[in-house]
């Protein structure tokens, strides 16, 4: 059988999965990742310093040698969160943030009971946020809505029972979760996970007194209304995040990411707000611990 280019362009990604890219320069002034899944990078990417290296304790490093000393390790499911919590729980680098994917909850045999789990966890001292919870229409049609609506309901009623910040996945919903927020009242402390609205929704978001983490998008060229809205998001309301193994900055998309690469993504956020590179860094950080520390 011959191969169409197409196939060969999936084989292609497929043999640079694995392969971490150079690391950045480093910042002068260190920052955390507000969002990352180091067991989907483990998984699904391998470790970068090769085989014997402990693959978590790697990717920590890693990232500390690039200035992102600090991380918030985010669950997805059950497994996820409970691997992320007592991750924390060891490990003075990581918090974490326990919850049911969006696309997730819908397809949960028992969404109560895995409810149940996520508020179990919730309670434990470095666990410090609640998702990633959330709408998104973009990979679950109309037939999961009513179950994907009601596990962010239940998680934001988490987050304000054990006043925790909570993290949200807003894909193609961005009225949903503004109306859901509105209708259980938001949490004191509100994360917009890979903020991807444009410069009147982050205007909103900015108005409630949420914070808007921005991912390696911000970087894609394709992306210019998500650098109006990063231009306009106040010092003292901005994160950063790579939502690894996902969103891979330029010049690496395709390639997969992780903490140690958060370097480019500020750098060009820096760029495009015209900030100081250190003074943006520094305002990150103070939000970070603002929001979810103190780390140790
Ligand atoms: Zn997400
Ligand atoms: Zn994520």
């Amino acid at each position: 059988m011959s191969t169409s280019p197409s196939e060969s362009r999936r084989q292609k990604a497929a043999r640079r999965a694995g392969e971490f890219p150079a690391a950045p320069e480093p910042l002068a002034v260190p920052v955390f990742d507000s969002h990352t899944h180091l067991d989907i990078t483990i998984q699904e990417a391998g470790v970068p310093g090769g085989p014997g290296a402990d693959p978590v304790e790697a990717l920590i490093t890693a990232a500390a040698k690039a200035g992102v000393d600090r991380i918030v390790q985010v669950g997805v499911d059950e497994p996820s969160s409970r691997w992320g919590a007592e991750l924390a729980a060891r490990h003075p680098s990581v918090l974490a943030a326990v919850a049911l994917h969006p696309n997730d909850a819908p397809l949960l045999p028992d969404l109560d009971e895995s409810l149940r789990v996520i508020e179990g966890l919730a309670a434990s001292p470095r666990v410090r946020g609640i998702g990633e919870t959330g709408m998104d229409t973009f990979r679950t049609g109309p037939e999961g809505r009513e179950a994907q609506e009601k596990s962010f309901r239940a998680h934001i009623a988490i987050a304000k029972r054990h006043g925790k910040a909570l993290i949200i996945h807003d894909r193609d919903a961005h009225q949903d979760v503004l109306r859901i927020l509105d209708s259980e009242g938001a949490p004191d402390t509100v994360v917009m996970h890979c903020f991807s609205g444009d410069a009147e929704f982050a205007a909103e978001c900015v108005r409630r007194g949420f914070y808007l983490s921005f991912a390696g998008t911000v970087t894609f060229a394709s992306a210019g209304s998500l650098r109006e809205a990063a231009v306009l998001t106040p010092p003292s309301q901005i994160m950063v995040e790579t939502d690894a193994p996902y969103l891979t900055p330029v010049p690496h998309r395709g390639r997969p990411n992780a903490s140690y690469l958060i370097p480019l993504t500020v750098r060009a956020l820096a760029e495009t707000r015209g900030d100081d590179l250190d003074e943006l860094c520094a305002a990150i950080s103070a939000n970070g611990d603002r929001v979810f520390g103190p780390w140790s």
